[in-house]
């Protein structure tokens, strides 16, 4: 028997939650459930993250949590509860499959079986955002080796364990050349270890949009954060509901499960939401612990009730709908097939799928790194470009000298459009001429320079090469 940690969230997390667990005791599964409040009551009784101590302890001590949908309050310097629980458990793997039941399911992509893999620690979701002048505000987008390598391994790894053909990375490396570059050169790199298994990379954009049109090209897929988190709600939402897609998040020693939805607050208490997002995460849990059997026996009976044509109204259509049914309904529908196996649809088996474990990191032998400059970023009013250089330049050392300036990343300065619109928050490259190298104090020297010329400077960025590859984007138009 294993005893897991349950939260039945905010909104119809309750409803959904109830109906997912009266599946699962049905079943028979060998499971005990300790149950924790988080979101919504945590956040108003003074936990600013949405958890207490005590439930924090439950799921460390039992390492498994199956979780309804929690409303994160908007303002309030609330931060999501969702994001802070990925990564404090170190989360690192978000796996989420999209499947049409066609043509049971309304879908205008009858062959869709997606697996939509993210990353689920690192990207914009590290929330670390600043207000830097009256008009500018940044969000810093961070994506580390190790990070894209587990991902990425994780992907190939989970593709040749459940017999899937074929990876796909999606990125946006044609703009953003050092975070979503590293992310593709990585995937390059772990691709190569897998030949059995076919790789292919999109840029994010045509990607998508192929995804949405032609989902049935795609296999497997994995992406950095944000583009993972937009698009799997695209793909679930294409098989016929967001409501049917469940979603695993998966850690070196812990892992949590849970509906890819939200807590749907406009069908909160009506009993017409659909549990099949959670009961999917619960199966995709079932696995993770090794009741392969239990998560077969389940699926199937989710089937036939899909196939009988009982839909919740979200999925329900004139044609292969017979019976609009509530929330509980639907539960009580699944647990009365129990046993059966779908006539058209095709029968599930997990076999003995088991979860897997990366091979540890390896250690990347060290480079050598070398500072090349500095870019000063300075908040200054002034809407011309040369005015704000003249008042740069003052802080020159004589072999320090002001190379650049962009806003927004356009060069501005020495070269630069008029018709460009420039905010108040400007990029400034500071460069040696002689030399290929400069030291920190150097660069301590540059900053008491421009505090003694009255330059705003809110930030600096050290320029770095590793082993002589210059490691910093190009002002645009440079
Ligand atoms: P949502 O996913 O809750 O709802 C989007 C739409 O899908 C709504 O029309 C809703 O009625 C429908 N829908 C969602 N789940 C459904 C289901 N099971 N059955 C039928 N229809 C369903 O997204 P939202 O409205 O943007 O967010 C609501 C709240 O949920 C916000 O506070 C957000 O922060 C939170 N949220 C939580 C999670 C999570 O806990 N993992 C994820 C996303 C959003």
């Amino acid at each position: 028997m294993k005893t897991i940690t349950i939260a039945k969230g905010d909104g119809i997390g309750p409803e959904i939650m109830d109906a997912t667990l009266h599946i699962l005791k049905a079943s028979k599964a060998k499971l005990s459930f300790e149950e924790i409040e988080i979101g919504e009551q945590s956040y108003l009784k003074g936990q600013s993250s949405g958890i207490s101590p005590e439930a924090w302890a439950s799921i460390r001590k039992n390492k498994v949590l199956l979780k309804a949908p929690i409303t994160t309050p908007q303002g309030g310097g609330y931060k999501s509860l969702n994001v802070t629980m990925r990564k404090a458990l170190g989360l690192y793997a978000n796996v989420r499959p999209c499947t049409s039941l066609h043509p049971f399911i309304s879908t205008k992509h009858p062959d869709m079986d997606v697996v939509i893999v993210r990353e689920n620690e690192e990207d914009l979701y590290a929330g670390i955002e600043h207000q830097q002048t009256q008009d500018v505000v940044q969000c810093l987008k961070l994506v580390s080796r190790p990070g894209c390598e587990k991902i990425i391994r994780y992907a190939f790894e989970y593709a040749r364990n459940f017999q899937r053909k074929k990876v796909s990375c999606f990125s946006k490396d044609n703009i953003m050349k050092q975070t979503d570059g590293l992310f593709h050169q990585i995937f390059k790199e772990v691709s190569s270890e897998y030949p059995d298994i076919e790789s292919e990379h999109y840029i994010v954009d045509i990607g998508a949009a192929l995804l949405a049109d032609k989902p049935e090209m795609f296999d497997v897929i994995v992406m950095p954060n944000l583009y993972g988190d937009i698009l799997s709600d695209i793909a679930a939402q294409i098989t016929g509901s967001v409501g049917l897609a469940g979603s695993a998040n998966i850690g070196e020693s812990c892992a949590m499960f849970e509906a890819i939805h939200g807590s749907a607050p406009n069908l909160a208490g009506k009993n017409q939401a659909n549990p099949s997002g959670l009961l999917m995460g619960a199966l995709q849990m079932l696995t993770y612990i090794g009741e392969n059997d239990v998560a077969e026996l389940i699926h199937n009976a989710w089937l036939v009730t899909l196939e009988r044509g009982i839909h919740t109204p979200d999925i329900f259509h004139q044609g292969k709908s017979k019976q609009l049914v509530g929330t509980r309904e639907f539960a009580e529908a699944v647990t009365q097939h129990l046993g059966e196996s779908p006539k058209e649809l095709p029968k599930k088996s997990y076999g003995s799928n088991k979860p897997f474990t990366l091979p540890k990191l390896k250690e990347n032998k060290p480079l050598h790194k070398e500072l090349l400059g500095v870019d000063v970023f300075v908040d200054d009013k002034d809407k011309i470009p040369q005015q704000v250089a003249k008042r740069l330049q003052k802080m020159e050392l004589p072999d320090l000298t002001l190379q650049m300036i962009t806003n927004r990343g356009v060069m501005v300065w020495p070269n630069g459009f008029e018709e460009t619109f420039c905010t108040n928050h400007w990029r400034c490259r500071f460069l040696p001429k002689s030399r290929k190298k400069v030291d920190k104090e150097e660069i301590l020297t540059l900053l008491q320079n421009a505090l003694k010329n009255n330059v705003d400077v809110i930030k600096t960025e050290n320029l770095y090469s590793f082993d002589g590859k210059p490691a910093f984007s190009l002002g645009q138009g440079q």
